[in-house]
């Protein structure tokens, strides 16, 4: 085996690594053997000379190798999970998880907290009291196994090599590498072990990588590896332009998922969750093509068919199933300031991270009120408004004079104009099916 400055000058000069290699480095960096020098040279090298499929494959398995698994193997059919790269208002997980689950596919999801500008689906589901996503592996999988869908937090004990290379990536300029961010998505899916994978990369303005060639390429790297690691994985590449449906905050989020799975859900928000439902439902057997899933997932909104599945995880998970009947009881101590624009006229754009941003530092403000914070929006690209306000701003009771400031970030965040872009599909495209 080469010494570790061998494996990193290989990289350098653009030769293919082995699967022993990668495995000795990402092994000895979790054990403390590589120093975070060496990984953050070997970090660099891959992101200015990128990485071959199978390389990308070997660092996945070595990164998965480093923690925990769950074994899903004695839940019957086929178990199908989903991942969204990140997106401000992107509430899709807590529709379409008890969705398809309702149609006898089980949904076993492990979700993250907020990054950056993008939410998290766990700070969502915790605005419900007592609800808890901290699940031991055993209740994960008991839940799973009795009512067909979980939604818990990954835990610290898998892919730790992730939680570690993913700080000295922060620190050392290597975020951006395609190679990096698939690995590290795809390892912490692998840990879950679900037999289908669904995923949506975001692109445009609001997402983590805002070019579509760049999306386009995370989306095949991640089918190729799902492939490679014997999970059937499909890819969507969809568009985060500007906020998803027509609130961004935790618990304005659930409400709108609930209307949502009542099938009372603003349109273009529930056209993705039928887009990404049908495709879960095709690869877990329930439908015969991605179509007749989206057809299906359709009438199963306008049904109402999932929200019992949703009232199950929630007792399972210890909240009230009755939040689903009165969701606003979660914003009840709270006051509401509209956002009126200083111009009249149609909503050019919404810069989606500036938006997220602000939700984030409401967040910030309120502590243990956080779950509360959030923005309704009233108009969206392309819609007009005069003096109604654009959006509302919801805080704790007693603290918006305080939250002045960063309601004011909210106002910039919509732009007025004439030239309105035109309406654009939300759907780019769809890799893997
Ligand atoms: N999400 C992840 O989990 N990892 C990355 O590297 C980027 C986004």
């Amino acid at each position: 085996m080469l010494a570790t400055t061998e494996i990193i000058a290989k990289k350098r000069r653009r030769q293919e690594l082995s699967a022993g290699e990668i495995e000795a480095v990402v092994a000895g960096f979790v054990r403390g053997d590589v120093s975070e020098g060496q990984m953050g040279a070997l970090l660099m090298a891959i992101l200015l000379n990128g990485m071959t499929s199978q390389e990308c494959a070997d660092l996945t398995r070595a990164m998965l190798n480093s923690g925990e698994r769950l074994d899903l193997s004695h839940l019957p059919g086929t178990t199908v999970d989903k991942h969204s790269t990140g997106g401000v208002g992107d509430k899709t997980t807590l529709v379409v998880a008890p969705l398809v689950a309702a149609f006898g596919v089980p949904v076993p999801k492990m979700s993250g907290r907020a990054l950056g500008h993008t939410g998290g689906t766990i700070d969502k589901l915790e605005a419900i009291p007592n609800l808890t996503t901290a699940l031991s592996p055993e209740r994960f999988c008991r839940q799973v196994a009795e009512i067909g869908v979980a939604i818990a937090a990954q835990t610290a004990q898998m892919v730790p090599a992730d939680k570690k290379i993913y700080s000295l990536r922060d620190a050392t300029a290597t975020v951006e590498s395609i190679p990096l961010i698939a690995s590290s998505i795809m390892s912490k899916k692998l840990a879950v072990g679900a037999d289908a994978i669904l995923l949506d990369v975001k692109v445009g303005a609001g997402a983590f990588l805002p070019e579509a060639d760049r999306a386009e390429e995370l989306a095949r790297t991640m089918v190729d590896i799902g492939a490679r690691t014997g999970h059937h994985t499909v890819a969507l590449v969809t568009r985060m332009d500007q906020p998803l449906g027509r609130t961004v905050g935790d618990a304005v989020e659930l409400a709108e998922a609930i209307a949502t799975l009542q099938g009372r859900g603003p349109a273009d928000f529930a056209e993705l969750c039928e887009i990404i439902a049908g495709h879960m439902l095709a690869l877990g057997g329930a439908a015969d093509s991605p179509d007749a899933g989206r057809a299906a997932a359709r009438q199963g909104l306008a049904s109402g068919k999932g929200l019992p599945k949703l009232q199950e995880l929630i007792a399972a998970q210890g909240g009230s199933p009755d939040i689903v009947n009165n969701p606003e009881a979660l914003t009840q101590d709270t006051e509401r300031v509209p956002v009126i624009l200083p111009q009249a006229g149609r909503i050019t754009a919404i810069d989606s991270r500036q938006l997220g941003l602000a939700v984030r530092d409401l967040k910030r403000e309120a502590g243990d009120r956080s779950h509360s914070c959030g923005v309704l929006i009233h108009a969206k690209v392309g819609e007009e408004v005069a003096e109604q306000p654009a959006a509302t701003v919801v805080v704790p009771a007693g603290t918006a004079a305080v939250a002045q400031p960063i309601i004011d970030r909210v106002r910039k965040a919509f732009r007025v104009g004439d030239s309105v872009p035109p309406k654009q599909s939300l759907l780019l495209s769809v890799v893997g099916s």
